[in-house]
């Protein structure tokens, strides 16, 4: 199995020293090129939802990645990887548009714009949660599995092959949110 991790900015290396971790192979994704790869799997990290957008439709790289992400590769959107997926963004342009759910953005205001937390994640039990910044999920749509909620937000969800956080799994040590996704690219 080997993943491709979009590495233009944010947090991209921290979901590589995971997948190190869990002895699974990975490439990085920084040019139209990087796309010619076999990938069973595609992470979007965290960092800055619109500049990501901005720098994927520069590259070239955005209408491919949409097409692929529509006709079913396993993605694994954290954080603003979760903005650029949704299908509704209050008050911000929207990017890939594949997941039926509406984001907010910077959601938490400033004082509980970063935070940790342990919650029950479905399916996985009580896991470490680190929010930066970060966006919740004001509405999920059909077809979409709710599968974590942190103050009263939901925080992680699925549909189909996508599956989001707007917490940051890849900056803890527990790998189950990534060993989730690998298991959905299994199945
Ligand atoms: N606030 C960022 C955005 O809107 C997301 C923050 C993050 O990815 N840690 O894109």
């Amino acid at each position: 199995m080997k993943i491709g991790i979009l590495a233009l900015q944010g947090a991209f290396l921290e979901h590589e020293h995971m997948l190190q971790r869990m002895e699974t192979d990975y490439f990085e994704i920084r040019q139209k090129k990087d796309l010619e790869q076999q990938m069973d799997g595609f992470i979007i990290p965290g960092g800055e939802s619109t500049v990501m957008g901005k720098l994927l439709k520069e590259l070239d790289m955005f209408e491919i990645l949409r097409d692929r992400i529509l006709s079913g590769l396993p993605v694994f959107g954290t954080c603003a990887g979760l903005i650029l997926l949704a299908k509704e963004v209050e008050d911000n342009p929207t990017y890939f548009g594949s997941m039926n759910i509406r984001v907010k953005r910077n959601a938490y205001g400033r004082q509980l714009g970063s935070f940790y937390t342990r919650q029950d994640f479905a399916g996985i039990g009580v896991i470490p949660m680190s929010f930066i910044r970060a966006p919740y999920i004001a509405e999920a749509y059909e077809g979409v599995q709710i599968l974590a909620w942190a103050e009263g937000k939901i925080v992680a969800a699925r549909q189909g092959n996508q599956l989001v956080t707007a917490f940051h799994p890849e900056v803890n040590e527990d790998v189950r949110v990534h060993q989730y996704f690998l298991d959905m690219i299994c199945r």
